[in-house]
């Protein structure tokens, strides 16, 4: 991956301020960075970079990719993504507290983006350890497990 990355956003509802406040916290090294964002948390971001912008309080603001919302297929967007390799890392603060109708959709992100050794923050402490690290801002290439025996198993 290059230094400058494809930086995957999503917050569940109940996640959104935690969300805006770590992105508000972080906002120059992530205006480095494209960020893909399901639908309604790519929204809240813009505006909250748009407003920071107007206050001349950062640089530029970053022109956030956005996809559907989560529960109408965002989710499964951002999956498709990770397995085309057009994501180098997520930061999604998934609601510990509450049931989704599309956890199963949730489920199968968190999935593929492990199966893809896809850098992942589901909470706080962990996005300022992966936003601090020192390979956020250079060249890195993730391993990612050798599956031929899977794939070619009926050859
Ligand atoms: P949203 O989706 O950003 O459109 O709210 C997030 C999710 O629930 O996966």
């Amino acid at each position: 991956m290059n230094i400058q990355k494809n930086v995957a956003l999503v917050a569940h509802d109940n996640r959104k301020n935690d969300l805006v406040e770590w992105v508000e916290w972080n906002d120059e090294i992530l205006a480095g960075h494209n960020l893909i964002c399901t639908g309604t948390t790519g929204m809240i971001l813009q505006k909250a970079f748009d407003k920071k912008f107007e206050n001349g309080e950062i640089k530029m603001t970053p022109k956030i990719k956005r996809l559907k919302s989560g529960p109408l297929g965002g989710d499964q967007q951002l999956g498709s993504m990770i397995v085309d390799g057009q994501i180098d890392c997520m930061i999604f603060f998934w609601d510990p507290m509450q049931p989704h109708p599309h956890d199963v959709d949730v489920k199968a992100l968190l999935r593929i983006a492990v199966l893809y050794n896809l850098p992942i923050a589901c909470n706080r402490s962990t996005a300022d350890f992966m936003i601090s690290s020192p390979l956020m801002q250079g060249e890195y290439t993730p391993t990612i497990k050798d599956y031929s025996s899977y794939i070619n198993r009926y050859e």
